[in-house]
């Protein structure tokens, strides 16, 4: 059905956003003026795939981790799925390869870029409470070859921009770029 792809610094607030997708994707599903198909929403991570932050210190050990993510998204890919795949997807022409392949199937995309300063998310890195800090030097080197998204590409389109002061993420419109507004959406007519 659909492919949103997440992308921005390393702990700039990726997996939140993520989150808080899905949450406002099943409730519009789950609501009961909801017409259209049947949809489940999926997050395919890092975590979910067990990739530890290291995989991303060596550029022999991030290639296959890339591979797995992409393998894992081809499986997961489908037109009752919104799949949300929530990693550094930093490489424009991988995001590229993930346009390509969800294209390939029909599925309608779009990109999430969720926006902090380098000094935000080095402070969220450094101070983060759980197992999923990237070493220092990765941290500074993902930054550098960071390659941002552009509404101005085909493959990075529709694309939605959340800065980090955001409370929430722009959920009607994304919800709209994910359906293609041709499912009635929650409350219409009420
Ligand atoms: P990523 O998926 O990009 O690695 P996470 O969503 O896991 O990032 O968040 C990284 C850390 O930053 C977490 O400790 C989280 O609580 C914190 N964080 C994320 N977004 C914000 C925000 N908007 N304001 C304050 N802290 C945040």
């Amino acid at each position: 059905m659909a492919l949103v792809t997440i992308t921005g610094y390393p702990s700039s607030g990726k997996s939140r956003r993520a989150l808080q997708l899905k949450t406002h994707l099943e409730s519009r599903l789950q609501d009961p003026n909801y017409a259209g198909p049947k949809l489940k929403v999926q997050i395919i991570s890092d975590d979910e795939l067990n990739l530890d932050r290291n995989v991303y210190s060596d550029s022999r050990s991030e290639k296959p981790a890339r591979g797995a993510l992409f393998t894992a998204m081809q499986r997961q890919m489908s037109q009752d799925t919104i799949l949300i795949i929530d990693s550094l997807n930093y490489i424009k022409g991988f995001r590229y390869q993930m346009y390509c392949a969800a294209r390939e199937l029909k599925l309608r995309v779009c990109t999430i870029f969720v926006v902090t300063t380098q000094d935000l998310a080095r402070e969220w890195n450094e101070t983060r409470q759980d197992s999923k800090v990237y070493p220092s030097e990765t941290f500074e080197n993902l930054v550098q070859r960071y390659e941002e998204p552009s509404s101005m590409v085909r493959w990075d389109s529709p694309l939605f921009t959340v800065p980090w002061l955001d409370e929430d993420i722009p959920a009607d419109d994304i919800w709209k770029a994910v359906t293609e507004g041709n499912i009635k959406p929650p409350n219409a007519g009420t």
